[in-house]
Order: structure tokens, then sequence, then C-alpha cells
């Protein structure tokens, strides 16, 4: 045995994480001392370049992270193969899911309200990425988790029964867990580079802790915690299972680059689409193609066709791989964000069961979303703009709390035109104008018990 697996031996706490993690990290301590020793001989090493390895290998990105772009279920997959008390408690909560979801009739479902804390961890300036990012990130989760995606139109009529709404919203937490307000946003300076990925010495993960440049989770059986970051090395985020552990790690870990749809965003990845697939992970959901790539794997999902493999870019026409269609507009593939619009019947219900079951207390908490606040008109904040209409026009609240709304178009004689449909607030949606003859029409806008109406002029 060489010097490199010892030294980590001694790293190791004890704990089954930390086990797993001492596996993953014997892999670039070797690495690293066969850069520092002579071929199968380590005997050499002594103290100080001993300690050189260790401060080398704090600052390395361990190698797993390499080639993944997603890293929540290869960072699963690792823990359940090195620790079988974590595969245990893991395997104990899919069970429990699965007994639930076996139920002849399921009991009736409300809307479940997930109350989230942002945490901004930023080591430059750009990466502290503003409120309206944030609030640009909760409308495209509220959208997606009703079955109401902006870029619906992208799913070919072949998948559009499998739409389905999760019946989950999102809000910005507004009392923190010492029951002070908040505005479900915290930030803190970093001087660690690509904290996201980062582990400590004791091989804890820096971004979940203060004291190692990161910041403390908020009690995640009642928040979903969100941090934001920079995490490189081609990753856009990472989130924790449920069942899994440990408790002060339990969340999601986001690129500051793939967040929201203003600011820092980057294409293909400024859609807000990649905390609607980490939030799959965070509630139970596999990737679409399984474990592994080839027809062998699969994720648990009934009505997922089996995949293949991962898809990238945006695909403009079919593909068929395990004897059916890909269904690459699935929030757990890897497509662009452009191309991302379904959660399917059974995904949708495997998340609500993991609520359910697996994170009892965090939906519909008490008094700890902005949006429930009571005496507020919603509505007063939409604006109409663009009108009357030579072109586009939009429903915009931008400086608003969040919250949704029902859209209805009216003729003058006030007959429904086209069904009415939801949309979630701050944000700004275009209305179908172009499928209106020119004439005058009626908006009217639902928020709450409260309704507002605008005249629309369609010209030409
Ligand atoms: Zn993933």
């Amino acid at each position: 045995m060489g010097y490199s697996r010892r030294c980590f031996v001694r790293l190791s706490l004890g704990s089954s994480l930390v086990d797993y993690r001492k596996n993953l990290y014997l892999d670039s301590c070797d690495r690293e001392m066969k850069m520092l020793r002579p071929a199968n001989n380590c005997s050499f090493v002594r103290a100080p370049v001993l300690w050189l390895t260790l401060v080398v290998t704090m600052l390395l990105v361990p190698d797993w992270v390499r080639g993944q772009r997603c890293l929540a279920q290869v960072r699963l997959d690792s823990m359940l193969a090195v620790d079988p008390d974590v595969r245990a408690l893991y395997e104990e909560g899919r069970e429990q899911v699965v007994t639930y979801l076996s139920q002849s009739r399921l009991p009736a479902r409300e809307i479940a309200v997930i109350p989230v804390v942002f945490h901004i961890v930023y080591a430059e300036d750009d990466q502290n990425i503003s409120r309206e990012q944030v609030l640009s990130q909760i409308a495209v989760l509220n959208s997606d988790f009703r079955g109401l995606a902006a870029n619906v139109g992208v799913v070919s009529a072949h998948f559009k029964s499998l739409i389905a709404d999760a019946g989950i919203e999102f809000c910005l937490a507004d009392t923190d867990p010492d029951g002070a307000p908040t505005e479900g946003i915290v930030r803190r300076q970093t001087d660690v580079p690509q904290i996201g990925l980062k582990y400590s010495f004791d091989n804890r993960r820096r971004i979940y802790h203060t004291e190692l440049g990161g910041d403390d989770i908020w009690d995640p059986a009642h928040y979903l915690n969100v941090y934001v970051c920079e995490m490189g090395n081609n990753v856009f985020g990472e989130a924790s299972f449920p069942n899994l552990g440990p408790a002060d790690e339990d969340g999601v870990v986001m690129d500051y680059r793939s967040f929201g749809t203003i600011g820092s965003a980057r294409a293909p990845t400024d859609k807000g689409k990649t905390l609607v697939h980490e939030i799959g992970h965070y509630l139970g959901l596999k990737h679409i193609w399984g474990n592994s790539q080839g027809c062998d794997s699969d994720d648990g999902i009934a009505d997922t066709p089996d995949q293949e493999k991962p898809t990238s870019g945006c695909p403009s026409e079919s593909r068929v791989s395990c004897g059916s269609f890909d269904l690459f507009y699935d929030y757990m593939d890897y497509s662009d964000d452009a191309c991302l619009a379904v959660f399917t019947p059974q995904q949708v219900e495997y998340m609500r069961a993991v609520l359910t079951m697996l994170r009892p207390d965090l939906a519909n908490g008490s008094s700890v979303c902005a949006d429930t606040k009571k005496g507020i008109d919603f509505v007063d904040f939409i604006q109409l703009q663009g009108n009357p209409s030579y072109g586009q026009v939009y429903l915009e609240a931008q400086d608003s709390p969040i919250f949704k709304a029902t859209v209805d178009i009216l003729d003058v004689p006030g007959h429904h035109l086209m069904p009415a449909w939801q949309v979630f607030f701050p944000g700004k949606y275009p209305l179908p104008v172009e499928t209106l003859a020119p004439g005058m029409y009626f908006v009217r806008l639902t928020a709450g018990n409260k309704q507002r109406i605008f005249k629309l002029i369609v010209t030409r």
C-alpha cells in the first residue's frame, strides 16, 4: 500500500458519506502522488510533500466531475456503490415511494407550494446575480411544473399527450429559520473559485458551509435550498436525491451561467431549464436514459420511453432508440433548454409521492411564502404593453411579488375566443394577437379574487 492511501485513510472521519468521498479522493490522490513519485514507489514521500499533496488535492475538483453536465446522478451512483448504509437508506426511501404509488386510489392532491431560499455565493461580481434574475428563474419553475412551459410548442404531436401538470409551485421564502423576515435570497462573498465543486480537508462540500467559504443550509426539511455559484468544468448543476443525506448538504447547486433567463444566463442553458431538471432529481427522478447508456438501463418510470443515451442540442427530427421514439423534450434529458418542456404523468406522480413520503414538511408550510401575503391586489401590477397592436402585445409585471394569473381574451359581446391560460409573474408574456382579426377585444386577468380588464386594439 502506498503512502497516498494511508494519507487519505487518515483524512476520513468515519462517517458513511466520508467513506464514499474518501473513495473518490483516493483516485485523485493516487494520481497526484504518481506525479510526485517514481513509478510504483511511494515510500520516499516525506511529510512536507505529503502536506503539499493534501493542499493540491483540496484545490482539485474530483475526477468524477469531468465530462458530466449534471452531477446529481453520478454522485448518487458513486455513493450507493461504496456505502451499504447509504444504499440501504436510499433503497428504503424508494420502496416507500413505490408502495405509496401502488395504492389503487391515491389521495386527491392540492397544489404544493415549496418555499425556496437562494444562496448566492459569489467570487466575482458577475456571479452576484440580481434579484430579477432569481425571479426569472422562479417564473420558469412555476410554468414548467404546471405543464405550462413557454416553449411547449416545440413538443411534437406524438408526445403532446404526455405533458403533465405536477401541481407544484415555488415561492421565495419570506421567513427565515429563526422566524425573522427575509427576501428569500442570501448573498455571501467567497474567495474560493469554483466553490460549487470543491470539498474541504474533512470531505465536506464547501458550498454548503459558511466556515468553508460557502453558506450554511437552511433547515432542508422546510426549505428548498438552491445555491447559485461558480461550478465550471462544464458542470451546470447538481442536486441531492431524497433520503440520501447528509442533511446539512441536502439541496441544489447551480452554476450561475445556467440559472434564470436574463443576466448571467448563457445559451444553450439560458431558459431556466437546468434548475427544473435538478429539482426533478431532488424529487427523486433519474435521467431518462437510466443509470448508464444502452437499452438495459431504465429510469424506473413506466411512461417514459426507453432511451439509449442522453440527447445533445435540440434535434429537429424524431429519433428512435431502444425501439421507440426518444422523448428528448423531457426535462430529465440533456437537450438544450429550448427543447425541454415535458414531465410525464408518471414522473409527476413519482415526484408528488416523494413530496408526500420523503419530503413531507417541504410544501405548504405556514407563512414562508412571500406570495401568500394577504391584502395585495396582484392584478394591479400587470401592464399591457404594445397596445394598440401593430405587432406584439405583452402582459408584463416586473417589479412584483410572485403570483399567478389567468388570462382570458373576449370579443366585445363577451365570447371567449380561446381557452383561458395561466401565467406566472414577475414576467413578460406575449399575447397571441396574430390569431385575432383586426378589431377591439378585452383581455381579462384574474389573480386571487381580483379581476382586471384591458381593452385590446388589434390593427394590421
Ligand atoms: Zn441530471
